[in-house]
């Protein structure tokens, strides 16, 4: 039997930070990412940046750098990554040399022993709590930063589409800079900085996981449509659930 996300981090709740006191001001819909960034560093020192190298966050580390982060990015090897994803990390290492590219969990392998080879196909949130939440659980709970930037947008999916700029509750706060940004924007930055973004979404993967929980997009599905497809699961927990970071 594959042990739980409670097991792996060796209790049943990961404990709550601090509760910020910083309160933002007032960003509109058409601020700009970086000032987003450059109030969440002032007011958030130890701000540090989870990414799997998706459109969205190859823009934001682009932007982040702009603002003057030059933090960790903590990137988790499940195990199942493609190939194109590890070669985007490490493009992106060799671009951002003023950033410390972190892999958790690194040397991970379908037969590693952390789940049944196959966890994915029958227990999808169990793999994804096992292979991916908790390795950067862990990580927090020893980092203990009081804030997380991250990339996603409201348009990704239905159930993103209220998220705000800074995102109180949770284990710490949230900083989404690209919150308002649409899928043509992120794609205009990307090709006007020449970022090096993931050579899958080229082929259709708008949102690229593990490759046995991805597929290719079809017309008209929101870009996250092609995770766990058929599974009814739209999220790895990182984001979204108990064990939520
Ligand atoms: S995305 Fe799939 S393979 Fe990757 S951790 Fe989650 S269930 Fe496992």
């Amino acid at each position: 039997m594959s042990p739980t996300l409670e097991a792996v981090l060796g209790g049943s709740s990961v404990p709550l930070q601090q509760s910020p006191d910083t309160q933002p001001p007032d960003f509109g819909p058409d601020a700009d990412p970086i000032e987003v960034i450059r109030w969440a560093l002032e007011a958030h020192p130890d701000l540090t940046m989870p990414s799997a190298f998706n459109l969205n966050g190859v823009v934001l580390l682009d932007l982040a750098v702009q603002a003057g982060y030059t933090g960790d990015v903590l990137f988790v090897d499940t195990g199942y990554h493609f190939p194109e994803t590890l070669s985007t990390r490490d493009a992106l290492a060799d671009r951002y040399p003023q950033l410390n590219f972190v892999t958790l969990n690194a040397g991970a392998t379908p037969e590693d022993g952390q789940t049944d080879p196959a966890l994915y196909a029958s227990d999808p949130d169990a793999c994804c709590a096992v292979r991916k939440v908790a390795p950067l659980q862990r990580h927090l709970k020893a980092l203990r930063p009081s804030a997380l930037l991250n990339a996603r947008s409201r348009e990704q999916t239905a159930d993103r589409a209220e998220i705000p700029y800074v995102e109180d509750g949770g284990a710490r706060r949230k900083i989404n800079p690209l919150a308002y940004w649409t899928r043509e924007r992120l794609e205009a930055y990307a090709a006007e900085h020449a970022l090096p973004v993931n050579p899958l979404y080229f082929d259709g993967f708008l949102s690229v996981g593990c490759w046995p929980c991805t597929r290719a997009v079809r017309p008209g599905e929101d870009a996250r449509a092609g995770r766990w497809a058929g599974k009814g699961k739209t999220e790895c927990g990182l984001w979204a659930g108990d064990n939520k970071l």
